[in-house]
């Protein structure tokens, strides 16, 4: 039985695919579907955006569907970019512009603490939501470092390491990450569910 994956984040995707490989094969992208509905992402924590979109996609498409909402954490900044972390530099999606605007908005701050997180959400075709999630902790870089990953990776250095995600070796974040925790924490609360 294929499981939809709500994203349109092609990097979120084959991040999903290769950690549940060998357990839920049959993954499908939203590229599936035809017209699938926009979602407004309103929601202020990421259970609730992740929720949302598990829930409407898996409505719409009649499928078992899997929803990723995530983002970076910030101590100095309270908690932002947090669930705007995809806009923060205005354009939803802008890596770079985001980027620019974390470095301007840390310029001179010693404390650069910050964490991944990410929630996944599995809604059945009939309504029914459960989420799991995972974090992972690090520190902001003074400048971007690296093309690995996407997003905030070239400037999130993991605790432990001293080198960004986006130039660690790509089984380091698939060891360790937000998403990989999730990922591993979904296997083991849904495994019968998502079994294909
Ligand atoms: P979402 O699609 O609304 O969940 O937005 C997620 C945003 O958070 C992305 O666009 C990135 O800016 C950031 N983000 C989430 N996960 C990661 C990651 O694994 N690496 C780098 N940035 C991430």
């Amino acid at each position: 039985m294929p499981i939809l994956v709500a994203t349109g984040n092609t990097h979120k995707l084959e991040e999903i695919r290769a950690l549940l490989r060998g357990f839920a094969d049959d993954l499908v992208g939203l590229d599936r579907l035809e017209n699938p509905p926009e979602i407004d992402e309103d929601g202020d924590t990421f259970e609730a955006n992740a929720e949302k979109k598990a829930r409407v996609m898996a409505a719409f498409s009649g499928m078992w569907t899997l929803a990723d909402d995530s983002g970076l954490e910030v101590d100095a900044l309270g908690g932002a970019p947090g669930v705007h972390s995809a806009r923060y530099g205005g354009v939803h999606g802008d890596n770079a512009a985001n980027n620019r605007k974390l470095l301007a908005d840390l310029e001179g701050q010693v404390d650069r603490s910050a964490r991944f997180r990410c929630v996944i959400a599995l809604a059945s075709p009939e309504g029914e939501v459960r989420c799991v999630s995972g974090s992972v902790e690090g520190r902001i870089a003074s400048t971007c470092r690296g093309t690995r990953g996407f997003g905030y990776d070239p400037l999130f250095i993991p605790a432990g390491y001293e080198e960004s995600f986006g130039l660690l070796p790509e089984s380091v974040k698939a060891s360790i990450s937000h998403r990989a925790q999730a990922c591993k924490r979904a296997f083991e609360a849904w495994h019968k569910l998502l079994k294909t």
